[in-house]
């Protein structure tokens, strides 16, 4: 019994990551690593010079000319079905109604495709020490290790916002402070 369960989840597994797979006209060609740092966080001074969080409020209303940031860094939230214990928003959401299409607002690699329940889903794209992070997304079009441009639409918002999360050197940061 425990065997059969076990068959059940690696192909249920594969079956997921084909999905991912599917529709991805990148070939795989790695994940971009160069520029990242082996020797640990550090919370030195971020080096983005390619715009915040008004640069992404215009890309997103190329799609959806309405679009409004009701999220902010650092607001409080209670919790919710999407977060066990209230804390502190470490991104900013973009409101648009479902179906409305998500554009990344930087380059990089795709490193991490996540489900977050409910049919909705997170995207990472990594460029050397900055990683972006769009949740709240279903209807994908991405995969694992696909090279993104700024304003390539990578999927649709689920519910009524896009989130978006930034990081860079480990550490989260306020990309609307620029
Ligand atoms: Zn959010």
């Amino acid at each position: 019994m425990i065997k059969n369960n076990r068959f059940i989840s690696i192909y249920l597994s594969l079956f997921i990551y084909m999905l991912f797979f599917y529709g991805c006209e990148t070939p795989f060609d790695g994940i971009d690593t160069s520029g990242v740092s082996k020797s640990g966080k550090s919370k030195t001074a971020p080096d983005i010079t390619d715009g915040g969080v008004n640069r992404y409020l215009n890309l997103m209303s190329l799609n959806y000319s309405d679009t409004v940031i009701t999220g902010k860094f650092h607001d409080w939230r209670p919790e919710s079905k999407y977060r066990l214990k209230a804390g502190y928003h470490n991104g900013y959401d973009f409101a648009a109604p479902a179906g409305t299409e998500v554009p990344a607002g930087w380059e990089g690699t795709v490193t991490d495709i996540i489900y977050w329940g409910y049919g909705e889903f997170a995207v990472k794209i990594k460029k050397n020490k900055q990683m972006t992070q769009y949740g709240h997304m279903n209807n994908l079009r991405v995969c694992i290790g696909q090279k993104i441009t700024t304003g390539q639409i990578i999927g649709k918002i689920a519910v009524d916002h896009v989130d978006v999360k930034m990081k860079v050197n480990g550490y989260y940061y306020d990309f609307g402070k620029q």
